[in-house]
C-alpha cells in the first residue's frame, strides 16, 4: 500500500508538472521556411514596440502605422489607410485615427469570400498603477497580433496558387480607446467587410502562456468544426459562454454578432498588461509560436477548400460544447450528445448508488454528514480567503475587486500558501471522516459526485455551459462504478490522471484570467474538485491516510 501511495504521488506530481509546464506549447521553427517562425514575428515586434504608440502619441503611432503599411505592401496586399477624425475624441482633443487595410486575392482571380485577420496597432494610453503612470510599449498587446498576422500571410503566400478564397487584413487604430478604429471602419467603410466569411482576431491580455481561443461568434457549430483543423488547440466553450454574458471589449465585440469568427488571446500575467512591462524583454516565444501553429492550419483550410467559397458557409444555427486537454486534443460534442451523456452519467450514478445502498456499503445519513461538514469547510475557508485577498489588496494600495485585481506583489506566495493550507486541512478532514467516523469510500465519492452534479446544473443554468465539471464527473462516476470490480484501482488511477490533466491548466487559466481577487472562488473550486479526487486516490492506493 505504501508502494502504491508513493507511485500515486509521483504520478500526480508528474501530471501536474506536464500539464502546467509549457512543454506542450510549440517551439520556434527556424529551419523550415514553410513553417510559422517566431523569429520573424519578433523582428516585427522589435520595430512596433520601440516606443509607446497610443492615442496620446500621434507621431509614434504614425510610425507604427507606416511600418505596417510598408510590410503589407511587401506582402503584396495593396494596403490602404482609412483616416477618420475621431468622434469619441480622446480627452476632449480631436484626434485623427487611421486603420490599415489590405487584401490578398487568390492567384489570377478575385475571391468570392475572405478570411479577415484583425489586430490593433495602438498601444495602451497612460494607465495609473498604484499612483504611478504606466505606458505600455505594446510588444504583446498587440504586437503579438500584428506580428503573427504578418507571419501568417508570409506562409500562406507560399501556397497562394492553391487558394480559392482570399485574405483581408485590418490593423485597427485606437482599439484601446473605446474600440474607436473598428467602430469607424464598420460605420463609415463597411464595404471592406464585404464577402468576409470568417474573422480571426488576435489579442493579448497578458504576455505568456497558451494562446487561447477564448471567444467565438454565436452559433459556433461550423466555426468549431473548422477550428478542429488546428494543431495544439486550446479552447473551452466555457469561456465563450461566459463572454457572451459579460460585456467585453475587443475589436471582435463589434463584429461577433454579424460574422462567424474566433478571438485568440494569451491571458497569463495580467500584472504586465497595460504597463511598461509589456515590452520586448518580456515577450514569450512559445506563446507567439502557439498563436501561429494554432491558426495556420485554420487559415490554410479556409483558403484552400472550395467549400468556403460562399461567405455564409460558416453560419450555423447552433452552438457546440467543446474543451481541450493538453496532449489529448480537443473534444467537441453537440448539445444533444452532451446533454445525453450527462443524463447517462446521472442514471448510472443512481443505479450504482441504489446497489451500494442494498449492499449496505452506503448509508444516506453518512452522505449527508460528509456533505454538510465539507460544504461548511469550503464556505468558511473561502470567506477567510476573501479577507486574505482584501488584506493584500489593501497593503498594495489597491482597491479590492473580485475580478481583474492585478498588481498584487505577493500574489504567488499567498496563493500557493492559501490553497495549500486549505487543501491539506481538507485532506485531514477526509482522513477523519474515513477513519474515525467510519465513512466508506462509496459514501465519500457519492457526496462529492452529488455536489459536482449540482454545480454542473447550476452553471449550465446560469452560464449555459457546464464543461468545467464534466471531466471530473465522468471520471468520478467511472471510479465510483469501478469500486465493484477487481481492477478498480487502475481505472481510478486513469481517471485521476485525465482529470488532473484537464483541471490543472484550466484552473490555472481561470485564476490568471480572474486574478488575485478571485482567491475565494478558486479555493472553493479546488476543494469541490479534490472532494472526489481524494477517494479516487484512495481507491488506487487502498489507504485513507
Ligand atoms: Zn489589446
Amino acid at each position: 500500500m505504501l508502494f502504491r501511495k508513493l507511485v500515486g504521488v509521483i504520478i500526480i506530481l508528474i501530471t501536474s508538472i506536464v500539464s502546467l509546464n509549457r512543454i506542450f506549447l510549440p517551439v520556434d521553427n527556424q529551419e523550415d521556411k514553410n513553417l510559422f517562425s517566431t523569429s520573424n514575428v519578433i523582428q516585427d515586434i522589435q520595430v512596433i514596440s520601440k516606443e509607446p504608440h497610443s492615442v496620446e502619441h500621434p507621431q509614434e503611432r504614425s510610425r507604427v502605422r507606416e511600418y505596417l503599411y510598408v510590410r503589407l505592401a511587401e506582402c503584396g496586399a495593396d494596403p490602404v489607410v482609412f483616416y477618420y477624425d475621431s468622434v469619441e475624441s480622446y480627452k476632449k482633443k480631436r484626434i485623427t485615427i487611421g486603420n490599415v487595410y489590405g487584401v490578398l486575392e487568390p492567384a489570377g482571380k478575385k475571391a468570392s469570400s475572405y478570411v479577415m485577420l484583425i489586430a490593433h496597432l495602438d498601444s495602451r494610453f497612460t494607465n495609473l498603477v498604484k499612483g504611478k503612470e504606466q505606458l505600455s510599449l505594446g510588444a504583446a498587446d498587440d504586437g503579438y497580433g500584428l506580428g503573427v498576422i504578418l507571419e501568417l500571410i508570409r506562409i500562406s503566400r507560399l501556397y497562394q496558387k492553391q487558394w480559392s478564397q482570399g485574405i483581408k487584413i485590418l490593423f485597427t487604430d485606437s482599439e484601446e480607446y473605446g474600440l474607436d478604429g473598428i467602430k469607424h471602419a464598420y460605420s463609415f467603410d463597411k464595404h471592406i467587410f464585404d464577402k468576409v466569411g470568417l474573422i480571426i482576431n488576435f489579442e493579448a491580455r497578458g504576455v505568456k502562456g497558451p494562446a487561447v481561443l477564448f471567444e467565438t461568434s454565436v452559433n459556433n457549430k461550423k466555426v468549431i468544426e473548422l477550428y478542429k483543423h488546428s494543431k495544439k488547440p486550446t479552447a473551452f466553450s466555457l469561456t465563450s459562454a461566459v463572454y457572451s454574458i459579460l460585456p467585453n471589449y475587443t475589436d471582435f465585440s463589434v463584429l461577433k454578432e454579424d460574422f462567424p469568427g474566433m478571438n485568440f488571446s494569451v491571458v497569463d500575467n495580467l500584472n504586465y498588461y497595460h504597463t511598461a512591462k509589456d515590452n520586448i524583454e518580456n515577450i514569450s516565444g512559445r506563446s507567439i509560436q502557439h498563436y501561429g501553429v494554432q491558426t495556420q492550419e485554420i487559415v490554410k483550410e479556409y483558403l484552400v477548400n472550395k467549400k468556403y467559397s460562399s461567405p455564409d458557409y460558416l453560419l450555423s444555427d447552433s452552438n457546440v460544447v467543446y474543451f481541450s486537454i493538453p496532449y489529448l486534443g480537443i473534444i467537441v460534442l453537440s448539445n444533444l450528445l452532451y446533454f445525453s451523456l450527462n443524463i447517462f452519467i446521472l442514471v448510472i450514478f443512481l443505479i450504482i448508488t441504489l446497489f451500494y445502498v442494498k449492499q449496505s456499503r452506503i448509508r444516506l445519513v453518512n452522505i449527508l454528514k460528509i456533505t454538510g461538514v465539507n460544504t461548511l469547510y469550503i464556505i468558511v475557508t473561502s470567506i477567510a480567503l476573501y479577507f486574505v485577498s482584501r488584506f493584500f489588496s489593501q497593503t498594495n494600495g489597491l482597491e479590492y475587486k473580485l475580478i481583474s485585481l492585478a498588481y498584487v506583489d505577493e500574489e504567488y506566495p499567498v496563493l500557493i500558501l492559501s490553497l495549500g493550507t486549505s487543501v491539506v486541512f481538507f485532506r485531514w478532514l477526509y482522513a477523519k471522516h474515513m477513519n474515525s467516523s467510519k465513512a466508506t469510500l462509496p459514501e465519500y465519492m457519492a457526496s462529492g459526485i452529488l455536489v459536482l452534479m449540482l454545480l454542473s446544473a447550476i452553471t449550465l443554468f446560469l452560464a449555459g455551459d457546464s464543461t468545467l465539471f464534466f471531466v471530473s464527473l465522468l471520471c468520478g462516476v467511472l471510479s465510483y462504478v469501478s469500486l465493484l470490480f477487481k481492477y478498480s484501482k487502475f481505472i481510478s488511477l486513469l481517471g485521476l490522471i485525465v482529470t488532473l490533466l484537464y483541471l490543472i491548466p484550466l484552473l490555472y487559466l481561470l485564476y490568471v484570467a480572474l486574478a488575485f481577487g478571485s482567491l475565494p472562488i478558486i479555493n472553493a473550486l479546488v476543494l469541490f474538485f479534490v472532494w472526489t479526487l481524494f477517494p479516487t486516490f484512495s481507491a488506487f492506493t487502498g489507504t485513507y491516510d
